[in-house]
């Protein structure tokens, strides 16, 4: 298996806060068996804040070390990773979401559903 190569310097936003996320670094083991390997992810910088983003797993919180994915979630197509949201307008209720693989051009532009009334 090959692995990605992820643009190392992501600005991904936090999906609830629309906030710049800080760089942190998060260890995983890829079957929960073998040796734990550091990955870097994302953490929103908003107090009390517990979304993560990294780029296999998406948007999720950890709770007690599980992975809890935060909704919803968007792959690339080409390279099957998380898109992360990397900007936004109307206050959030459209997202552009963009992958994390080097050189990869995908984008995709969410709209939140309208309330219905
Ligand atoms: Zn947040
Ligand atoms: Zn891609």
């Amino acid at each position: 298996m090959k692995f990605a190569a992820i643009n190392a310097e992501l600005t991904p936003l936090c999906p609830r806060h629309l906030q710049p996320m800080n760089r942190v670094d998060i260890y995983v083991s890829a079957d929960g068996q073998s040796a734990m390997v550091h990955t870097p992810a994302y953490k929103c910088a908003v107090e009390g804040c517990t979304v993560y983003y990294e780029a296999y797993d998406g948007y999720h919180e950890r709770p007690e070390g599980a992975v809890k994915p935060v909704p919803p979630a968007h792959y690339c197509r080409d390279h099957k990773l998380a898109m992360y949201v990397t900007t936004h307008a109307l206050k959030g209720s459209v997202k552009h979401y963009k992958c994390p693989h080097v050189g990869c051009s995908q984008l995709e532009t969410v709209r939140q559903a309208a309330a219905a009334s």
